[in-house]
This record gives structure tokens, sequence and C-alpha cells, in this order.
């Protein structure tokens, strides 16, 4: 595997691929790797010639200093799984790479940036369309592979795509869990063991309601998920919002593609998950 900590190097190397056709594909990371971040690797290395994969922990996108800070960054360990995983090509640049100064600029990307994670953590998807903007620019991959995991991240990035007409195509892959339905998430070892117990209250919730699901009763079901969780020891429901998948706005009994996403914090740790619930277009990336 080749490793680049420079965008000069990596444009330099990339360029010489492109001449002889060579498809890129490209799984932006924040490192603190999983089998989540495999499967996508993975993913890549079976649609894609080359697959790059980047660490960068973005402090753009965290509102929370204290989050930025404790963000676990065990590069060695994650270039030993990139290298087992077959990976092409590890980009990980520092903060001074990746941003000149204090840049302000920002995307208006509409109210999708504001709605859910938006909502509780203001200014969260600036960061990330800045960060992947700049990575796009540099990889300027064919396919990008981004998990369900993140849902509204992935729409945010698909929206900014379409805005500007960036000439790349982007991937939604499974969440991957834990044999006992907790997703996978990089924040998990932050995770007592009482806490790692209560948090699979989330997946179990998504569960039930993927089971009981019914679009005539959404309001009540939507708040007997979010009372379910709350009622779980040491864990505290930020949102539980059954949604039409397209645009995160509520859904109804005649939406059809209908996502669940929730939000909690389980001790100090705050976990996402979603479940699709109806999907009537390709979700999924071929
Ligand atoms: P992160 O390092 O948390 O920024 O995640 C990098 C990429 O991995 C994002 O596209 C995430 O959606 C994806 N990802 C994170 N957790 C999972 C998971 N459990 N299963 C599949 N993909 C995931």
């Amino acid at each position: 595997m080749k490793i680049f900590n420079t965008r000069n190097q990596l444009r330099e190397y990339l360029d010489e691929l492109s001449p002889i056709g060579q498809t890129i594909g490209f799984v932006p990371t924040m490192g603190a790797l999983h089998e989540g971040h495999l499967s996508l690797l993975a993913r890549s290395r079976g649609q894609t010639d080359v697959t790059v994969c980047s660490i960068f922990v973005n402090p753009t996108q965290f509102n929370d200093p204290k989050d930025l800070e404790k963000y676990p960054r065990p590069i060695a360990s994650d270039t030993e799984k990139l290298e087992q995983a077959c990976c092409d090509i590890l980009f990980h640049p520092e903060v001074g790479e990746m941003y000149a100064g204090n840049e302000h600029w920002h995307l208006d990307i509409g109210e999708l940036e504001h709605l859910l994670e938006g909502k509780f953590r203001p200014g969260h998807y600036q960061g990330v369309t800045q960060v992947v903007y700049k990575l796009f620019d540099i990889v300027k991959p064919d396919l990008a592979f981004f998990g369900q995991k993140d849902y509204q991240q992935f729409l945010v990035i698909q929206r900014m795509v379409d805005m500007l007409d960036l000439p790349v195509k982007l991937v939604m892959c499974p969440i991957l869990r834990e044999p006992d339905g907790l997703a996978m998430s990089s924040r998990n070892i932050h995770l007592s063991a009482k806490d790692r117990q209560h948090a699979l209250v989330l997946s179990k919730t998504l569960d039930w309601l993927k089971n009981n699901f019914d679009r005539n009763r959404i309001a009540a079901l939507q708040e007997e998920c979010f009372d379910r969780i709350n009622a779980e020891p040491g864990v505290h429901a930020e949102y539980f919002e059954i949604t039409d998948g397209t645009d995160l706005h509520p859904a109804n009994s005649k939406t059809q593609n209908i996502v669940a996403l929730v939000a909690a914090r389980v001790g100090n740790t705050r976990l996402i998950d979603n479940v699709i619930l109806r999907s009537r277009a390709i979700v999924h990336g071929s």
C-alpha cells in the first residue's frame, strides 16, 4: 500500500494512473477503523481498479472541542488493517495540509443541513461538505463509498454533488453491526461495559419498528420508539424520527421511501443509527 501525507504527492501518483484508464474508488474516513469501514473498502475494491482510503479527523465538522480531542487516532493499527484489506493507497494528511488557515467558506445546501443531526450539531454538515469537497478535488474519484450508518451525511453529500455537478457517483453501503445488533462505530470504544449494554436499545428499537411498521400509525410509532429509548437507563434520546428518506421531512402514509433515524446519548457518548423501512427507489448503489 502506498501512503501519502501531502496532496501534491498523491495527485502526482494518481495522475500517472488516469491515462491508463484506471478507475478510482474512494473511501473517506476519520480512522479508528472497524469492519464497517473495511466493508466499504471491499466494495470499492470490487467495483474499481484503484482504491484510495483517507484517514483525516476533520476539525471543522466537530462542534464540540472535547469530542474532537478525544476522537481515537490509532494510525498504526489502522494502517495495518488497510494493508491486510489490500487497500491500494492511504491518504493521511495533517490538518495544515487540508486547511490553509481559518477557512470560513460554506456551501449552502439548503435545509437538509439543518434538520436532525444539523439541529443537534450546528455547523456539522458545513464541515463535512468542506472536507469532502476538498478530498474529492484531490482524489477525483469515479466512485465514492459511504455508509448508510450516516444516512443524512449521504444525502448531504449527494446534494453537494448534484449542486456542483461533480463527476463522481456515490454508493451507499449497508450498516455493519456487532453480533448483538449494535451498529459499529469508532465511538463505541468510549462506552463502558454498562453503557454498551444500554446502547443496544437503539438497534432493538429500530428492529422492533421494522417488524411492527404500519404506515398509518407513523406518529404513534415514532413517539413509542422515542419513549422506549428514553426509558433505558443511562440513555437520552435526542431525536427519533420517521422520515421521507429522500429529504428527511416527516413521513406520511403515502411516502415511498421511509427511513427511521435516531440519535441518543449513552453515558457520555453520542450514537446514531437508522433503518430503511420502505424503499421504492434503489437506495443502495449497484
Ligand atoms: P467515519 O470514519 O465515522 O467518518 O466513517 C467513515 C465512513 O464509514 C462513513 O461513510 C460511514 O458512514 C461509514 N461507516 C461508519 N460506520 C459504519 C458501519 N457500522 N457500517 C458501514 N459503514 C460505516
